[in-house]
């Protein structure tokens, strides 16, 4: 059989796990169940959809978050090449216009020969296959991998729970703003 790695999901992780797998000259499989099925918060048919803020964070050299994208940037991230290059102004920030963004993210990897996209929601049976073919798979589903998937991992693993750790963002209350200093803008 042909030699290629399975990549679980087409999110941010997935997208650049893909392109930078088929750099090396390797084909991928990447496999994302949208259109044919959408997690609660998904709702664009593009790859690399993103979900929540449009902000990659600081994109100065003098904190953590701007360092990794430099990093990430000599290292050739398609995601971050694609995030410069859909970039809205957002001071020292880096913003993306994400429509823009995921759709030339999905342009990139449509247009790559050694990427095949397989629109379909890998279940336990087809992830079981995978793990008896002895295929080299990564599972980059997000925290809202399908339920079916999940349980699948569950049950591989042997953990009851699957854990998804992000940043806490302080929430601030519109009644303990000044708006006397402070302008509204949506
Ligand atoms: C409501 C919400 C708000 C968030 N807000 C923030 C925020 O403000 N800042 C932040 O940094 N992060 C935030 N996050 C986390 C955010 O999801 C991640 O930062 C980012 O999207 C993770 O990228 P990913 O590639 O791992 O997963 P995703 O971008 O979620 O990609 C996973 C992909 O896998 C696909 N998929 C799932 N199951 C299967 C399956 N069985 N078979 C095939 N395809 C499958 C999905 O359709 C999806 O396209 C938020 C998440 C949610 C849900």
């Amino acid at each position: 059989m042909e030699k290629h790695i399975n990549v679980i999901g087409g999110g941010l992780a997935g997208s650049e796990a893909a392109y930078q797998i088929a750099k090396k000259g390797i084909k991928v499989r990447l496999y994302e169940m949208k259109p044919n099925k959408y997690t609660p918060a998904h709702s664009n048919k593009n790859l690399a959809e993103i979900v929540c803020s449009n902000s990659f964070k600081s994109n100065l050299l003098t904190n953590a978050c701007g360092v990794l994208k430099e990093e990430l940037r000599l290292l050739d991230s398609l995601l971050i090449k694609i995030a410069d290059k859909t970039s809205v102004p957002a001071g020292q920030a880096l913003a993306v216009d994400r429509e823009e963004f995921s759709k030339v993210v999905t342009q990139e990897i449509k247009s790559n020969s050694l990427i095949e996209i397989i629109n379909e929601e890998v279940t336990e049976e087809k992830l079981t296959k995978m793990i008896q073919n002895n295929e080299i798979t990564i599972i980059a589903t997000g925290p809202l991998t399908s339920e079916n998937l999940a349980k699948a991992i569950s049950k591989i693993t042997g953990e009851e729970k699957l854990y998804f750790y992000d940043a806490a963002a302080p929430i601030v209350s519109k009644e303990s703003i000044n708006f006397d200093i402070a302008f509204f803008r949506k």
